[in-house]
């Protein structure tokens, strides 16, 4: 049964990520529950990519409905400067706690985009506080920091920046460090160009929208030993690998490593609200004090630090931490390596790679994120009641922590048959 609103969304709405021209029909969704997503025509679909990898718990988990519910019925919104509320107080003490040692201070936006925006803008900034003019930014090969034209200029060229390149900021690009010597040629940039050098960003150990590329501990410390000495500072976006996705709570934990600035968003609130965060070391925030009202961060969003998306963070950061939601994402963990298994000796499958609740490889076909590939494999596997989206023809599974490992093995079984089509 098609819903009537669906020629309404036809007729009137525009889609993220989405060529209008060659779509197949919107599947119309009516009601999410745990990991599946149930549409209009009865059937459901198993959310095995946290729907754009936000969602950790689960669709409409009713302790993160109640929190917000009942926030809403406190104080809705109310402007964030000259202004302070419990739920952003309460959550930023919360991160402080169980973020990397030493940041202590939460700078709150709305997206991951405006976390990396905040975070680059903060850096440029710091250095001209100090006197020293530092306008240039380092970043990886295959990174993806966001859409806004900041995080676009920090982000990898690609199709998505293309039509924007004249106007994005010079960045020094770093070799991706899943396949290059990133050490090497960051000691060569210091070197040569050190002392215009803000900071460095990077995805810590997972190149997300990337290929899902997955890098090395070593890498990552190495780069925060390269950054401290030379007094460069290190930007993390966690956007995609914070609140467990990797394992630990934040990637950079993995490796032992604090960056100066970290990024958040996605998972932060569940998957129920949008809501950014840029954490920052002491220092970082002390260069920004001073009865000099020219030294302010001139930087807010409308709806900064809104009290429902602090109340469903905080909610869904007491899921994170509980042990039920440790052994789950463990359970996933395992899961992922016995389905990669089973799947790694197809002739089409290689570069299989697990970090925490997140597995890939890729499926020989036209390489990039314009392949059919994924695209077929994806409307393979709705068919099947699963929800996937390859990069590509680059694959990988990011369920809810709450997927049982029978629904992930299912999901590996969608896939291996999808391979038996080829
Ligand atoms: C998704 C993502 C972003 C952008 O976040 P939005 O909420 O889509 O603006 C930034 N950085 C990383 C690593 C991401 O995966």
């Amino acid at each position: 049964m098609t819903p009537e609103w669906l020629a309404l969304d036809h007729a009137h709405v525009w889609h993220p990520y989405t060529q209008h021209g060659n779509t197949p029909d919107f599947l119309p969704v009516v009601r999410g529950e745990g990991t599946y997503l149930h549409l209009a025509d009865g059937t459901r679909l198993l959310d095995a990519i946290s729907s754009w990898w936000v969602n950790l718990h689960g669709h409409a988990r009713p302790e993160i409905a109640d929190a917000i519910a009942e926030q809403a019925r406190t104080l809705e919104q109310v402007i964030f400067a000259g202004f302070a509320h419990e739920p952003a107080a309460r959550l930023a003490a919360e991160l402080v706690q169980v973020l990397p040692a030493g940041l202590t201070r939460v700078f709150f936006s709305d997206d991951g985009s405006t976390a990396v925006e905040a975070a680059v803008k903060m850096a440029i900034q710091l250095w001209a506080h100090r006197g020293e003019r530092r306008p240039l930014v380092a970043a990886l090969e295959n990174a993806y920091h966001g859409d806004t034209f900041g995080a676009m200029s920090a982000s990898a060229s690609s199709v998505f920046t293309d039509p924007f390149s004249a106007h994005l900021f010079e960045v020094a690009r770093l070799p991706d460090p899943s396949d290059g010597d990133v050490l090497s040629a960051l000691d060569a940039l210091i070197d040569r160009r050190g002392h215009e050098l803000a900071a460095v960003i990077v995805e810590p150990l997972l190149l997300a929208a990337g290929g899902m590329r997955v890098w090395g501990e070593d890498a990552l410390r190495g780069i925060r030993e390269r950054t401290e000495r030379a007094g460069v500072l290190l930007i993390a976006d966690e956007v995609a690998t914070g609140f467990g996705r990797t394992g630990p709570l934040f990637a950079c934990g993995r490796a032992g490593v604090s960056p100066d600035i970290l990024c958040m968003s996605k998972g932060i609130t569940g998957g129920f609200l949008p809501l950014g965060a840029t954490a920052v070391r002491e220092e970082v925030f002390q260069a920004f004090v001073s009865p000099d009202r020219r030294r302010t961060f001139f930087h807010g969003h409308s709806y900064t630090a809104n009290p429902v998306a602090c109340a469903a963070a905080r909610a869904s950061l007491r899921i994170t931490l509980s042990d039920a939601c440790t052994r789950s994402r463990a359970e996933i963990e395992s899961a992922h390596r016995a389905g990669l298994g089973r799947l790694a000796g197809h002739p089409r499958v290689s570069a299989p790679r697990v970090i925490g609740t997140v597995a890939a490889f890729d499926l020989a076909a036209d390489a990039g994120y314009l392949s059919p590939i994924g695209r077929q494999l994806a409307e393979f596997a709705a068919r099947q009641g699963v929800l996937l989206r390859p990069l590509g023809n680059v694959v990988y599974l990011m369920p809810p922590y709450c997927t049982t490992a029978d629904e992930v093995a299912g999901v590996y079984d969608v896939v291996a048959r999808f391979l038996d089509t080829l």
